[in-house]
């Protein structure tokens, strides 16, 4: 085979036109109609062609269209007003810059396997994905000074084709970054910036560092793919989850530590303020903490224990499920030859890597290295995604800090939310904002307000719910023609395709990734009932279904097969498709379109969920299981929960159950409101059920609204402990690490003696004084190194407290030997059985809380 040398050429533009560059390199076009509309009008087939993809029309824009081009004046005007447009969004004050809080960070770093941020640019599989890129979206347009950092993998995800028999078929066609909307990071003097990491045998893992700008945010995609590497590390950064383990881990190490290199670098080259906070999304990333602490290992001279004190007071780390699957985990074996032997970085000994992820706990696996429980130790602040999740995480991750309850394991929650200029129709956008303020529109209150006051008619709201769903209706026969030639179908066989799904019927889509928990078929379990809905005569329901499997994922792989060849049979295939590949650009479309919109994973497995919300900006309504965010946001108006058969034990029962309530809310509550109509042919009470979502879950689901969260609930407090702990010669966290080695040390002689109460009889009436004494053993600690505290709570059944309430005690006397006497008089303010007991935590002003250290020692 000759070699052939592949190169790109790119159009030179016209010097009137040279702003085009700029506006299809920032990816803010992606979430900017205007700017969309712009590069659609240069040559509307051929944007059709490209699937909207500005670098890629410019790329193929004859040189006599360009030349025409650079003469018309009032598009030349248009260029300029947007270039403008960008520049004022790029530069002026927003949201960040007027927040008066002087310990905001100057920087934050984002770090994430995976971003969705444009069908252009597939570097996701899915929801995770695509909340990464909504993160970044609104951290641009609220103007939080975020760099994200991730990989560019040369596949992307795969994408999905079917066979004949309904089978998932994978491609991976090869992405050109000089055909995408990214720059190469660049040192001065020209040559392309390089990070590189250590491998075993001696050879290193090199990297270039491509940038996307997503509005004010720049996102560095790591590449391995240079000429310094051998082939086997020019695919390291191949595909997203896909290979062996010691693939992925390699893609983990370049994405952690090359990360924080590539951070660095990126910082310096641009003059970037040093990032305070590091954001861990999900546990891929993790290795961002060992780079951390070699830094300042190797480079300031810490030990590793004060160096990782200095690391996680910034740090924080954010789990997404509570599926084992989900969550990164290596033999501690592998993790041996990255950093044991030749591999080891100087003063970050392998043994002190491997605890950071042993499951060294009840039930854990010793022989595993866990990339979430590293997150949870390298990061003083950690959050699950929605307010359920946060809960499931503080039991899931409790071993971490025994003794303690479990409602003080310190992890908290910041629900979800998406990125409304990318995820609410174009058509619905301009609608509203013809009619309504942006201040109606954001807060919700424009939906309630009746037309006599310039609010939008039922009527209109229900013409453009149907413009929307038959827009979908056209997609989805174009998609599934095209699923079946793909299939190996001819064109004469495929005359019924033009008549699937019909732009009158109640349609209802369900599309997502289909890993096992999400049920992709529980609408299956009664094919009869699900055919009689299906096909009555006068109120037919009609479902749209998408969602690829991970390959390995043969359930999955099998499930889709299943939905693929129920959907196939003559008797219902224009009423329910199954459409392949989706992917962003097929969400943008299906969501606004669906009425409905169908969520029925297994509780309480599904983290959050976003699609839905997604829908709801654009009045469709959610029937869901109550997981994730429908648990905390579903109110009874905006759509409907299906029941949980929680508690029954038998998984195929429990999908029974949950599948039959799903049925008989289908009969009897959604398909009678959405065809029950007045004269004018709107449903009435639909409509109050679409405005009340647009008006109320609106504004919540927001993802300015998630990021203004972690801005001020964590990023902000972790800039302060990042400031204090990791400032220059990083004096408060030698002394915190050589404490909390003291007090580790202390612990097993620390002791609750004996406990004294007055007060406490069988009954003790509201308002009285309850008093308690302890006396403790603390061995070599000082009363001022712990805090003793009375934990009084309601008793349940099983004698456990609940609903803890803590009372501090005073240190009101010592003895000798380290005995002291700690008391207190509280008065109790509620009723019912009550019980306490005594326990000693550790305490010291630099640490987040007492649970910190995961030490805790009660009365026996
Ligand atoms: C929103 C979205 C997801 C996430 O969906 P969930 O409901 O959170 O499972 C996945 N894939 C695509 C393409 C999406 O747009």
């Amino acid at each position: 085979m000759r070699a052939i040398r592949r190169f790109t050429v790119r159009n030179v533009l016209p010097e009137s036109l040279a702003p085009l560059d700029t506006l299809a390199l920032n990816l803010r076009w992606s979430w900017h109609a205007p700017t969309r509309d712009l590069f659609a009008s240069l040559d509307p087939q051929l944007w059709q062609r490209v699937h909207g993809d500005p670098v890629a029309l410019l790329g193929s824009l004859s040189p006599r269209r360009l030349a025409q081009l650079a003469e018309d004046r009032s598009l030349i005007a248009e260029v300029g007003r947007l270039d403008a447009d960008l520049r004022t969004y790029l530069t002026e004050p927003r949201w960040f810059q007027q927040l008066e809080d002087p310990d905001k960070p100057d920087t934050i770093a984002y770090f994430s396997a995976e971003y969705g941020t444009t069908a252009v640019l597939p570097q996701y599989s899915g929801g995770l994905g695509i909340l990464a890129g909504d993160h970044l979206k609104s951290a641009s347009d609220l103007g939080v000074p975020i760099v994200g950092v991730g990989l560019l993998y040369s596949s992307g995800y795969f994408k999905q084709s079917l066979t004949r028999d309904g089978w998932q078929h994978e491609t991976y066609p090869v992405l050109d970054p000089d055909n995408l909307p990214l720059t190469l990071l660049r040192e001065t003097d020209g040559t392309p910036a390089r990070v590189s990491l250590g491998l075993p045998g001696g050879t290193r893992l090199h990297a270039q560092i491509w940038v996307a700008q997503v509005g004010r945010v720049p996102l560095l995609l790591l590449d391995s793919n240079v000429v310094e590497n051998d082939d086997a590390a020019r695919r390291v950064t191949d595909r997203l989850y896909g290979g062996s383990a010691d693939h992925r881990l390699r893609q983990e190490l370049l994405l952690g530590m090359g990360g924080v290199k590539a951070v660095r670098t990126y910082c310096r080259l641009t003059g970037t303020a040093a990032p305070q906070v590091f954001h861990c999304n999900e546990g891929h990333a993790g290795f961002l903490s060992v780079e951390r602490v070699r830094e300042l290992v190797q480079e300031e001279g810490l030990t590793f224990e004060a160096a990782l004190e200095a690391v996680k007071g910034g740090t924080i780390f954010t789990t997404h499920t509570p599926v084992p699957a989900g969550i990164s985990r290596y033999g501690t074996d592998l993790i041996g030859e990255y950093f044991g032997g030749g591999a080891a970085l100087e003063g970050v000994p392998l043994e002190k890597i491997l605890a950071l992820g042993a499951e060294d706990f009840e039930g854990g696996n010793p022989a595993v290295f866990n990339m979430a429980i590293m997150g949870l130790r390298t990061a003083r602040r950690a959050n699950g995604v929605a307010t359920l999740h946060g809960k499931v995480s503080r039991g899931m991750f409790h071993q971490l800090w025994p003794g303690f309850d479990v409602s003080e394991v310190p992890i908290t929650s910041i629900t979800n939310g998406v990125h409304g200029d990318t995820w609410t129709d174009p058509q619905f956008v301009s609608l509203a904002r013809e009619r309504l303020t942006d201040e109606q529109i954001a807060s919700g209150d424009g939906f309630r307000l009746p037309p006599e006051e310039g609010g939008l008619s039922d009527e209109e709201l229900w013409t453009l719910r149907g413009r929307l769903r038959t827009a979908l209706v056209h997609e989805a026969r174009r998609r599934v023609r095209k699923a079946w030639l793909d299939r190996g179908a001819s064109p004469a066989e495929l005359g019924w395709t033009d008549d699937v799904l019909d732009p009158d019927v109640l349609t209802i889509g369900f599309a997502r990734r289909v890993p096992t928990y999400k049920r992709l078929t529980l609408m299956l379990s009664d094919p009869a009932r699900l055919t009689r809905l299906l096909t009555d005569p006068q109120r037919p329901i009609q479902i749209v279904v998408a969602g690829k499997s991970h390959p390995d994922d043969e359930q999955g792989v099998g499930l889709i097969q299943r939905l693929v060849q129920f959907a196939d049979d003559a008797g219902v295939r224009e009423r329910i498709v199954f459409l392949p590949n989706y992917d962003i650009a097929m969400a943008q479309r299906l969501m606004p379109g669906c009425d409905v919109w169908l969520n029925n994973p297994l509780r309480p497995l599904e983290a959050s969920g976003t699609s839905g919300m997604k829908c709801a900006l654009n009045g469709a309504l959610n029937l869901s299981i109550l997981d994730g965010w429908w648990d905390e946001w579903y109110d009874g108006r905006n759509g409907w929960a299906i029941p949980t058969a929680d508690g029954v034990q038998d998984p195929a029962e429990r999908d029974r159950l949950e599948a039959s309530a799903l049925y008989e809310l289908l009969e009897d509550t959604v398909v009678p409101r959405f065809y029950d109509r007045d004269d004018g042919g709107v449903p009435r009470r639909w409509m109050e059920m679409v405005r009340h979502t647009l008006a109320t879950l609106g504004p919540k689901v927001q993802a300015t609204r998630m990021v203004r969260e972690y801005v001020t609930e964590l990023y902000t407090p972790a800039a302060a402990a990042s400031r204090a702990l990791d400032g220059p010669g990083h004096e408060q966290a030698r002394v915190l690490a050589d404490w909390k080695a003291r007090v580790r040390a202390a612990w097993p002689s620390v002791r609750v003696d004996h406990v004294e109460s007055e007060g406490i009889g069988e009954v003790v009436n509201v308002g009285d004084p309850v008093s308690v004494t302890a006396y403790v053993a603390l061995d070599d600690l000082t009363p001022q190194d712990v805090e003793v505290q009375a934990v009084g709570g309601r008793v349940d059944d099983e004698d456990n407290l609940t609903d803890l309430r803590l009372f501090p005690l005073e240190l009101t006397e010592s003895y000798e030997g380290g005995r002291h006497a700690f008391s207190g008089t509280h008065v109790l303010d509620g009723t019912g059985p009550f019980g306490y007991t005594v326990r000693i935590v550790p305490k010291n002003a630099l640490m987040d809380g007492p649970a910190e250290l995961g030490l805790a020692t009660s009365a026996s």
